[in-house]
């Protein structure tokens, strides 16, 4: 019997056209269908990701996977599970004609910087099904100016969805430093407000739903590039900001409200130390955000600033907690890290010192680690215990401003 020519399956192309020919039980596929066959099935997964039926993960749970990364914040936790929960609801539920229909909730996440906000977006994006995208709020000016259009938020949600509107259109946008585009004055601006007013206009159009044209690559870098409509009514965004001083503008308005038969009583009622617990939708006019935007953001929720015993927390509890982090790292050398207790509380009071809330524990362990990650590998030693003498003299050789500007 003459030995059988080897074929392609697919194409029908011999092995000696092909590069290379795979052989299977019954026929063979060549690289060129094998990879087209990759591509048919990648185009598969986004249409069903588009159509399926989204899991529904309960809003306890949600807020169960948040705890594995961030360390208390329940409520924004719990505003969080809840808008997601709600927004896979809408998605599975596209409502009929004569029917209720479910609207989105968009969030804003008030609290002082490295209290966890982008934290928590980060974490929730890793366990959603559906495209995720982080801004930042600084980069964005008014159509015509430097800087980025307010549309380049979708371009960068168009680019998570493989340039598919309809995938695209189910989507989160965590729109970070949402603060930053407060307009100066609580007065409407007569001066023109690049980077403020005109800003939040532009982003009230994205937040309300509409149609928007939509540059793929977004800027304006590419002027051959064809516009993508992108409808955003369905879009989930969750806006988070420091409003550094807002604290004050709480304060003012809790003073001047408690006025009359209850006022004594619903004074001493206020808690002194967390203003940030009493957050309404005002005390962001008054900082500058214009009431259309705050009316588009309708679950106002705060995260509590960091106590000593949370930043503890944070140091050694999360799942890929910084401590945990250099114990890996060493161990990948084969040596065995610890720290002394006495040396997690001295990064702690530092911490507390600097006022950074969660962002100057990196830097604190970072400066006391260095020299340690540079000489460890050579020193062929099996365990190393990082002493409180030692801790404290990296930190106090270390030059403390520019270890406080590395936070800024
Ligand atoms: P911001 O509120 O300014 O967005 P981030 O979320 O960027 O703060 O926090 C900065 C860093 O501090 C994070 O990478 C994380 O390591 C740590 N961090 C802040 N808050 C928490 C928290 N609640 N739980 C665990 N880690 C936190």
């Amino acid at each position: 019997m003459p030995p059988k020519i080897r074929k392609c399956s697919f194409c029908g192309r011999r092995e000696s056209e092909v590069n290379l020919l795979i052989t299977g039980l019954d026929g063979c596929i060549c690289d060129e269908c094998a990879t087209q066959a990759n591509q048919i099935l990648k185009e598969n997964r986004i249409n069903a990701r588009q159509k399926e039926q989204i899991e529904l993960p309960k809003p306890s749970e949600i807020k169960a996977y948040l705890d594995n990364y961030v360390i208390g914040q329940d409520d924004a936790k719990m505003a969080l599970s809840v808008a997601v929960y709600n927004h896979y609801k809408r998605l599975n539920n596209p409502a009929a004609e004569d029917e209720v229909e479910l609207e989105k909730s968009n969030i804003i996440m008030v609290g002082s910087t490295g209290t966890g906000k982008t934290l928590l977006a980060r974490s929730i994006a890793k366990m959603l099904v559906v495209p995720f995208t982080i801004v930042d709020a600084t980069v964005l000016t008014q159509a015509g100016y430097v800087g980025e259009d307010v549309e380049s938020i979708l371009s960068r949600l168009l680019q998570e969805s493989d340039y598919k509107p309809e995938v695209a259109e189910r989507g989160i946008v965590f729109i970070d430093e949402i603060d930053k585009i407060a307009r100066k004055g609580d007065n409407p601006s007569i001066t023109r407000d690049v980077s403020g007013e005109g800003v939040q206009q532009a982003l009230l159009k994205l937040l309300e739903g509409s149609v928007v044209n939509v540059p793929p690559y977004g800027g304006r870098k590419h002027p051959e590039q064809q516009f993508i409509q992108v409808n955003t009514k369905n879009i989930l965004f969750i806006c988070g900001g420091a409003f550094d001083g807002i604290e004050k503008r709480i304060a003012q308005r809790l003073n001047t409200h408690v006025v009359g038969f209850d006022a004594a009583r619903n004074a001493a009622k206020i808690d002194k130390t967390n203003f940030m617990q009493y957050i309404a939708p005002m005390d962001l006019k008054s900082f500058g955000l214009i009431p259309e935007i705050i009316g588009r953001l309708p679950i106002l929720t705060h995260l509590e600033p960091l106590g000593r015993e949370a930043l503890r927390n944070i140091l050694t509890e999360p799942k890929n907690s910084i401590i945990k982090q250099y114990v890996k790292l060493f161990e990948l050398d084969g040596v065995k890290l610890t720290f002394e207790d006495a040396v997690l509380d001295y990064v702690v009071d530092k911490a507390m010192e600097f006022n950074l809330g969660a962002r100057g524990l990196r830097s604190i362990v970072e400066t006391i680690m260095l020299e340690l990650m540079f000489e460890v590998p050579s020193l062929n030693i099996k365990e190393y215990v990082v002493t409180l003498d030692y801790a404290k003299s990296k930190v106090e050789k270390a030059n403390m401003t520019a270890l406080q500007m590395k936070n800024e």
